[in-house]
């Protein structure tokens, strides 16, 4: 049966020894920690136009801008640190070891920084950068560059990219999460709104299977509540230290 209620309504998620839990996390997992999420309505979208800063048209139509908007990106997320739901998932990891796969659609190194060591970034990483033509591998870049002439060139010719997935791009590794989630017996979501596929269609992939029961932390419903078991209302830095039982 469906529920949606406060958090402390709620006792703690346990897992037997064996079971694995998928955990999808989202903006608003990082919004306690100042960076702004996507669809709120402060959300930093209000102010810039995703087809011009987050798609391959925008890209081709002015690189100058879409390095901006990303250079702004990166000095904001470098003032920012982790809150007590990013701990709290890195100290779930430490104890569930590879029971625990931790995916998000953040591009920011929260989690990282917060000690989980193995985060699948489907949505790319704000400090990686890549070339926009050839195949050599992306790589650590903290740079910013505010000027289409700041752009730094590949050894190839091609101009210097941010290693994000944009709108109308292939999510990064998803043949591994779909490995993930076939053999999950938990999925929870953290702070998503359920609006941006196909991670918005990834419990109703874990749902066909009999058994798994699916989570969404946050504090209002997301876009797709009704394919969750339940729907624990809160913000994730209340709700996530203590979600499971370890
Ligand atoms: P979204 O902005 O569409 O939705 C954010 C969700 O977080 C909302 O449902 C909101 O209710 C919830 N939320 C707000 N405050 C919260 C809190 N304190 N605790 C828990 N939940 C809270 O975000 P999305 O579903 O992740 O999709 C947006 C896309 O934009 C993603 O693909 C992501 O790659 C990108 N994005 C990333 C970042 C980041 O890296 N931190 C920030 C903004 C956008």
């Amino acid at each position: 049966m469906f529920q949606i209620a406060p958090y402390d309504r709620f006792p703690p998620l346990a897992l037997a020894p064996g079971q694995r839990v998928f955990i999808l996390t989202g903006a608003g997992i990082s919004a306690e920690s100042g960076i702004r999420t996507f669809r709120d309505a402060s959300g930093l979208w209000q102010q810039y136009r995703v087809e011009d800063v987050a798609s391959p048209e925008g890209w081709a139509q002015d690189a100058g801008v879409v390095w901006r908007f990303y250079s702004e990106r990166r000095a904001q997320a470098s003032q920012c640190a982790p809150n007590p739901a990013h701990v709290a998932l890195a100290k779930l990891e430490e104890a569930l070891g590879d029971r625990i796969f931790l995916c998000t659609q953040n591009v920011d190194p929260l989690h990282e920084q917060a000690g989980s060591r193995r985060v699948h970034h489907m949505h790319g990483e704000l400090f990686r950068s890549r070339c926009e033509r050839c195949d050599a591998a992306d790589f650590v870049d903290e740079a910013t560059y505010f000027s289409i002439a700041a752009i730094p060139r590949c050894a190839c010719g091609g101009r210097l990219r941010p290693h994000i997935v944009w709108f109308g791009e292939m999510p990064l590794g998803l043949d591994v999460i779909a490995n993930e989630l076939d053999r999950c017996d938990l999925f929870v979501t953290i702070g998503s709104s359920g609006a941006v596929y196909p991670a918005a269609g990834f419990v109703r992939q874990v749902r066909s299977r009999k058994g798994v029961r699916a989570v969404y932390v946050g504090p209002e419903g997301p876009d797709n509540a009704g394919s969750f078991d339940e729907c624990r209302l809160g913000k994730a830095g209340e709700v996530v230290p203590g979600l499971f039982v370890t």
